[in-house]
């Protein structure tokens, strides 16, 4: 988690909730990123690792792992000719 000033999930007694993977955990999580008044800082930061490749872990700034993969996956699945698109063929094809 961003050690951000203000930031809610450092300061909450389930801060572990944040780096859970228990869909009620996580829904609550996002809930109070909402509310959290470091929400923009956190979605630099998020932005930040992937920009240094690394791969932002657990809930950040109300999206969830799945929530940020299902995003990063539609975004590949509209270009062409990626390597994410052959992979979608050969799971098709059950290769
Ligand atoms: S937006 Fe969520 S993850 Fe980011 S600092 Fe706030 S509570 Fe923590």
């Amino acid at each position: 988690m961003p050690q951000l000033d203000g930031a809610l999930c450092n300061a909450n007694a389930r801060s572990n909730y944040w780096l859970s993977y228990i869909e009620a955990e996580i829904e609550y999580a996002k809930s109070l990123c909402m509310e959290c008044p470091a929400i923009l800082e956190c979605a630099v930061y998020m932005m930040e690792q992937y920009d240094d490749d690394a791969v932002p872990v657990g809930v950040l700034a109300g999206t969830s792992e799945f929530d940020r993969l299902e995003l990063l996956w539609k975004e590949v699945d509209d270009g062409e000719g990626t390597n994410w698109s052959e992979f979608d063929r050969l799971i098709s094809e059950g290769v």
